[in-house]
């Protein structure tokens, strides 16, 4: 937990203190010569490691670095500085620890660069996987590979600056503590990972603004990341060796080199002349600068990686949870269900099918549209053949390496339980029967990011890309998880945005990842709120379980309306609880929320409920008694409920607002919106009664069929069968009767 709040700190700032060191008052002319490490992503020798797991998804990371550029610049500030922050803030947004940039040095660039070896049979193996996703277009993403894979190594002459992305190593695994099998020895793997990603994310984005960038890993790259991390002011020389304020050599680095003209950062100066304050006293041990701090920034300094980094271990677990599942009665569905489906097929009507065209309701935001070519060649990795032998099986110590690893990896929440067949779609994407093939679940969490959420409404130009940046860090980690799985000779597969055949909700609850809150399918995590996107990695590895939990959230959102009050479409019931499809929840009128997203035309999608939930928390010690009360004082909840109004919490934070209010229109150009841009505040004096909405519901009998075709809504049957659901004790007297 910080101490100081973060929430008067620009994000382009990033967490640690950077901006309070001193600095050279001139760029590096001449680079030392320096080792650029190897960091090699096969380990043949130790098969239990997570690092084989690792290299297919570094792989298709360094095929896609380079691409298209929009013929057309977008319309963005001309301002080199404010270019500069923006895409800093970018980075720190997909997690980067530190981003720092510079004019490209000459002496930077590889006489030999370096190209992974991985990526040729990559493309090779892709070609003989099969996939059932929606998302169509897998030809063209494999064209896309193809055509990218084999770039011009010499295409960066005319790159003029360098952004370095810098992600810090977590505590070293200790070879005797739970969980550490998979993981020990993996640190470097890991960073330039987590570093990949952000940078063939930033490449992609700069690309569609209409300039030329290319990212380059520890494992291709045209340029020596160690010399551009100190020319972009992340490193000093010290005893011969580049150090890193803070971090030391516990680090790694991957970077974006680009034709846009941007501020440079000035090189530091060395470690011996900087603030003692701000390198060791108290503005780094008590994180006065609201930002990382000693005590915060490795959050697995005190704590078990295999426990993860929020303080599940307090939680009071239940045997079920804690609301009612009638679970020998819940129909299986398929997958054509989902709201995005039926909007993509026409069943919302032509005016929201034609939002969908060309996924245009997600890549009309210029950030996602950045994510997406990454998370849509993804999809080719989520499952695949398990090697034919099995390594181990003894479940408590299965399932600590599972938790461990996801930890490790960087997911915020990991939780195991049985995958029951009731959880599975009843038919795929292209309307074949499923037959559940694994019977053990993996749920993890991704955390959407408070700074982000709190400059936004929840339904501006950066929505969309707060839920892709979460989809796309569960494809890269959950998809490593299955990939190892399979190593390891069990079955596996991630559940994607882009490719689920589970329903999320039921098994989030039974692994004890959240409660059900009145949002409705969103399952609201005690430390994150409703702040999160999920993923499932089913499989077969023999696995302890954990249990629900129970903080509370009942009574809270019995006592609090705030999302339903707030939600732009009126989605979300002001009313109690009922059973929809075997399920005790707050059920939501899903059509009326995923037209709004779909066709918001200022904004792009919608979040505004995570962003105004009481318990969207920025992980203070200060909000410590909030979550003891709220989770242990059921009568409290009202007053807290109230008290959270009285205090503005949920409002606009314009200093958080890193983000350029831009739309990627159907030809290509990026532009100024063509709408007013959605920026609302709260509402506080709406009294929103549930016997004045009307909401419309789709329970089994009224699902779609599972072809991939019309079949257009029933609206009035909707809302008629919303008006007929019924509460847990009634649903228990009729099964009793005998009348379900
Ligand atoms: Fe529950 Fe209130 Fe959060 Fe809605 S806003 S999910 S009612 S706590």
């Amino acid at each position: 937990m910080k101490l100081f709040s973060g929430k008067s700190r620009p994000v382009h700032l990033g967490p640690y203190p950077l901006e309070r060191l001193h600095r050279e008052t001139q760029p590096h002319v001449d680079l030392p010569d320096l080792t650029f490490p190897e960091v090699s992503f096969s380990a043949p020798h130790r098969p239990a490691s997570i690092i084989n797991a690792m290299g297919p998804f570094q792989a298709m990371m360094d095929a896609l670095r380079s691409g298209a550029v929009n013929s057309t610049h977008a319309e963005i500030p001309d301002d080199p500085l404010e270019r500069a922050r923006h895409l800093k803030a970018f980075g720190y947004y997909n997690d980067a620890s530190m981003m720092g940039i510079c004019a490209l040095p000459p002496s930077a660039l590889l006489t030999a660069p370096r190209t992974n070896p991985d990526v040729a049979a990559l493309v090779e193996d892709l070609k003989h996987r099969q996939t059932t996703t929606l998302a169509t277009g897998i030809d063209a993403i494999m064209a896309d590979l193809r055509d990218t894979a084999g770039a011009d190594a010499g295409a960066i002459a005319h790159h003029t600056h360098a952004i370095v992305v810098l992600v810090a190593y977590p505590r070293d695994p200790s070879k005797d503590e739970a969980g550490s099998d998979w993981i020990t020895d993996a640190q470097a793997q890991r960073a330039a990972l987590r570093a990949t990603e952000n940078a063939t994310v930033l490449a992609e984005y700069l690309r569609i603004l209409g300039f030329d960038a290319r990212a380059h890993s520890v494992t291709s790259s045209d340029v020596h990341l160690p010399k551009l991390a100190l020319a972009a002011g992340l490193s000093v020389m010290q005893d011969g060796t580049p150090c890193v304020p803070w971090l030391g050599q516990r680090f790694g680095l991957a970077a974006i080199t680009t034709d846009m003209t941007l501020a440079p950062d000035l090189p530091l100066c060395p470690l011996a002349q900087q603030p003692a304050s701000v390198l060791r006293g108290h503005v780094w041990q008590l994180g006065t600068h609201g930002g990382a701090s000693a005590r915060s920034h490795d959050p697995y300094a005190r704590r078990a990686f295999v426990d993860g980094p929020h303080p599940f271990e307090t939680l009071k677990r239940v045997d079920n949870p804690t609301t009612y599942i009638d679970a020998p009665n819940v129909p299986r569905i398929p997958k054509r269900t989902d709201m995005f489906a039926r909007g993509q097929f026409g069943d919302m009507g032509p005016k929201v099918q034609d939002a969908m065209k060309g996924g245009q309701h997600i890549v009309k935001s210029a950030p996602a549209s950045a994510q997406r070519r990454l998370l849509g060649a993804l999809i080719l990795l989520q499952k695949g053949t398990p090697a034919p032998t099995v390594l181990d099986a003894d479940p408590q110590r299965n399932a600590a390496n599972l938790k461990a690893a996801a930890y490790f990896l960087g997911v915020d929440a990991a939780g195991s339980s049985a995958c029951p067949d009731w959880t599975w779609y009843s038919h795929d994407a292209t309307g074949t029967p499923i037959v559940p093939p694994h019977d053990q679940s993996l749920g993890l969490i991704i955390d959407q990011g408070f700074e982000t959420m709190e400059g936004a409404s929840g339904d501006d130009w950066i929505s969309t890309a707060q839920s892709m940046r979460a989809y796309l860090r569960f494809s890269v980690l959950g998809g490593i998880l299955a990939q190892h799985l399979r190593n390891l000779g069990f079955d596996a597969k991630a559940h994607t945005v882009m490719d689920g055949d589970v329903l999320q909700p039921p098994l989030l609850l039974l692994s004890g990842l959240g409660e059900v809150s009145r949002i409705g399918e969103v399952i609201l995590n005690p430390f994150l709120g409703p702040r999160l996107k999920s993923g499932i990695v089913t499989h077969t590895m023999p696995v302890t379980h954990d249990k629900p939990i129970d903080f509370g959230l009942q009574k809270f959102c019995e006592a609090c309306n705030k999302c339903a009050r707030e939600c732009p479409s009126g989605a979300i019931t002001a009313g109690p609880k009922k059973m929809f499809n075997g399920y005790e929840i707050w059920k939501s009128d899903s059509q009326k929320c995923a037209t709004y997203r779909i066709t918001n035309k200022g904004g792009s999608m919608c979040g505004r409920c995570m962003k105004t939930c009481p318990w969207n928390l920025e992980g203070l010690f200060a909000e410590a008694p909030f979550r003891w009360a709220a989770s242990t004082i059921p009568a409290a909840a009202p007053l807290l409920a109230r008290l959270d109004d009285a205090l503005g919490r949920g409002g606009l934070n314009p200093v958080k607002k890193w983000w350029w209010d831009i739309e990627h229109q159907r030809g290509g150009a990026v532009t100024a919106p063509t709408h007013p841009v959605n920026a609302r505040d709260l509402q506080p004096d709406l009294k929103l009664r549930a016997e004045d909405q009307t909401l419309a519901v789709y329970p089994a009998p009224l699902a779609p069929h599972p072809w991939p075709y019309p079949d257009p809504m029933n609206r009035e049957a909707g809302i008629k069968a919303h008006a007929a659901l019924l509460t847990a004790d009634e649903h228990r007297a009729r099964s009793a009767a005998g009348a379900t």
